[in-house]
């Protein structure tokens, strides 16, 4: 290392190690998950379901059965043929992640050999700005319009003058609830020069897919995750797409991301998946209850949701989430300036779950 990189170094941080912390992960802050022990958990959007016991039980049989002195099958062979059958897609355009968070990662990383450029359109989920940052892209943010629906103007313009490598869309989005209109995603996949990625983490709720379009456009990929559906805890993330693009994305897959365990209890659950259709179709019911409820409450303003949580707005939405907290509930607190201020989001639980938001939401804006 030459004498001026060493001094330069040296001097920046006063011999402090976080002067050797690249510049944009200093200014980042990191994805926070703020920890409450409350009664009921409705912040963090997984299923209030957990296993059936006969379920659980093969599960465990399965576990048991596991050489954890052996690295796991590095290609998940076995899961991805499963996940194939289930979808009528190729094995060899579907790749795994230690949940959908680590294929963002993922795809931040393979493709940047443009532009270098990744846009997502805003409010959205928080990964697609983290990881780009983190690994030195430049991000393009047009925000979302009145209705948080794609601004196919400011959109058009970036794609058209900035070129992005790669577009991440979110629909259902998170945290506005709301599908995106399917002819504006088609409308990009076609205009941009780049990869599209419709991240679809929560159209189990909403019932509409992109995967079929896969077939006519090269430039898609699509997302899907365990984590909405029963299975967060399992960390399984799900890519698809051309086989083509599947081989280059493989290249920056760590080898043996998915642990043994995650594949072993993820081909018991697929294989008996009859009760997570059932349970979606539950929370989708109990979500237009909820949205109702709310709806009907002074002083509260609901988003119209096709996932499996609702945004809604408050006057003061700090004071709000403090006083559920003392009412033993969690949801997830958005106040900040911009778009989201006052802006808060409820995961759909069990009717009880909902019910108990509800009455203490009901108690605190209404004494
Ligand atoms: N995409 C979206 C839109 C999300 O909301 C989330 C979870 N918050 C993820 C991806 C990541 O999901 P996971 O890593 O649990 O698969």
């Amino acid at each position: 290392m030459s004498e001026k990189v060493k001094e330069k170094g040296k001097s920046k941080g006063k011999g402090l190690l976080e002067s050797r912390v690249k510049e944009e992960i200093r200014a980042l802050s990191a994805y926070s998950v703020p920890r409450f022990e409350t009664r009921i958990k409705l912040d963090g959007n997984e299923s209030p379901f957990s296993l059936p016991v006969e379920v659980s039980e093969k599960v465990l049989d399965k576990l048991r059965g596991v050489d954890v002195n052996r690295y796991p099958d590095p290609e998940a062979a076995e899961l991805r043929s499963l996940i194939s059958e289930i979808n009528g897609f190729p094995p060899g355009g579907i790749l795994l992640g230690n949940g959908s968070d680590e294929l963002i990662g993922m795809l931040i990383t393979a493709f940047s050999g443009g532009t270098g450029r990744v846009l997502y359109p805003t409010p959205t989920f928080s990964m697609y700005g983290i990881s780009s940052l983190a690994l030195g892209r430049d991000v393009l943010e047009p925000e979302l319009d009145h209705n948080f629906d794609l601004d196919m103007d400011r959109i058009t313009a970036l794609i058209e003058k900035k070129d992005p490598d790669l577009i991440f869309l979110a629909s259902p989005n998170n945290p506005t609830g709301n599908a995106y209109s399917a002819d504006r995603i088609r409308e990009i996949i076609g205009l941009s020069k780049g990869v599209v990625v419709v991240d679809e983490a929560y159209s189990d709720f909403s019932g509409y897919t992109f995967l079929p379009l896969i077939k006519k456009r090269e430039n898609l990929i699509i997302l899907r995750t365990l984590s909405k559906v029963g299975f967060a805890g399992l960390r399984l993330g799900i890519l698809y797409g051309r086989e083509s693009l599947v081989h280059e994305i493989n290249k920056v897959r760590y080898p043996y991301n998915i642990n043994s365990f995650t594949q072993g209890a993820a081909e018991v659950v697929l294989s008996n998946h009859e009760f997570v259709s059932e349970n979606i179709q539950l929370i989708v019911r109990e979500r237009d209850r909820v949205y109702k409820a709310l709806s009907g409450m002074t002083g509260v303003e609901a988003y119209p949701s096709d996932a499996n949580f609702i945004l809604f707005k408050v006057k003061d939405a700090d004071s709000v989430f403090k006083a559920l907290v003392g009412r033993d509930v969690l949801i997830r607190n958005f106040n900040k300036p911009g778009r989201l201020g006052n802006c808060m989001r409820v995961t759909i639980g069990t009717p009880y779950e909902n019910d108990s938001f509800l009455n203490a939401l009901g108690g605190i804006l209404s004494p």
